[in-house]
């Protein structure tokens, strides 16, 4: 309980900070973040969006028994042969699958500064609250003695604060081998293809969970025109819902970049005339 000073202590910090943040929207001009005012809001404060990612994971958890007494049952694509008699294991992707950063992409969007802006001081806060419907989830699977894998393009730089966040929120995290795989730790590149291999050499990979298309395929396979990939999503239909788990993110990701052609133009005027053009009228 808190004592009556320690109410109005953290009142008046918080009072500081949004005042802090609305002065800072007077002056900076935001006009490109705030394009992403609806969809971050729509991750933080909708029922709708809450409930969508309770109903994959719920889907997820009930489906781990099928998977683990089925032994031809593998998730991942790098997983070929030689693998029924393995440990179970569950690749999860970290950034809008297990935690959430909506924090970061509110604090752009008031700062008018964006990605990478203010991203590596966020993540050493180590302060991001769990998608929900993931704990339930990973305490299922850690209690079927199912390995649980992180894999994850955040930077080696914040393995560390990564690891006490997850750890902080009770989400299972094994210490006794790297189950925190980080772009850049050990040459890994942002093709997540080799560090699934290195997963599935040891186990049966029995799920992949993400927020990206590239958490279940080749960055190769995913880099197409927005129409094309959308026929990825078919191409794998019998996976998703059994193997593979996606939670939406609509505040960015490949599919922004494919609206570009892949290739993120030089300012922010023409990334909007781009997203402009895409529209379907
Ligand atoms: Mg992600």
């Amino acid at each position: 309980m808190k004592s009556p000073n320690q109410i109005y202590l953290s009142s008046l910090i918080s009072i500081l900070l949004l005042t802090n943040f609305v002065s800072s929207e007077e002056t900076v001009d935001n006009s490109f973040q705030k394009q992403s005012l609806l969809a971050v809001l729509y991750m933080q404060t909708s029922a709708e969006f809450a409930a969508n990612n309770i109903q994959t994971y719920t889907n997820a958890t009930n489906k781990i028994d099928e998977a683990l007494s089925d032994k031809s049952w593998t998730a991942a694509l790098e997983q070929k042969d030689n693998f029924s008699l393995k440990k179970p294991a569950i690749i999860l992707d970290v950034d809008e699958t297990v935690l959430n950063n909506t924090p970061h992409q509110a604090r752009s969007i008031l700062n008018g500064c964006s990605y990478p802006c203010g991203w590596i001081d966020w993540g050493l806060e180590s302060s991001a609250e769990a998608i929900d419907g993931v704990k339930d989830f990973l305490l299922y699977a850690k209690s079927k003695d199912i390995k649980i894998f992180y894999v994850t393009n955040r930077v080696a730089e914040l393995e560390d604060a990564t690891r006490v966040n997850l750890k902080a929120l009770g989400l299972p995290f094994d210490d006794d081998e790297d189950v925190l795989l980080m772009k850049g730790e050990k040459g890994w590149s942002s093709d997540k293809v080799s560090r699934r291999a290195l997963v599935a050499s040891n186990y049966r990979v029995i799920m992949l969970v993400g927020d990206q298309i590239t958490d279940f395929i080749s960055t190769e396979e995913a880099t197409l025109e927005p129409e094309a990939r959308k026929d990825l999503a078919n191409k794998y239909k019998d996976m998703w819902g059994s193997k593979w788990f996606m939670i939406p993110n609509p505040m960015y990701g490949k599919w922004e970049g494919s609206i570009y052609g892949n290739q993120y133009p030089e300012t922010q005027e023409e990334m909007i005339q781009k997203r402009l053009e895409a529209l379907k009228p």
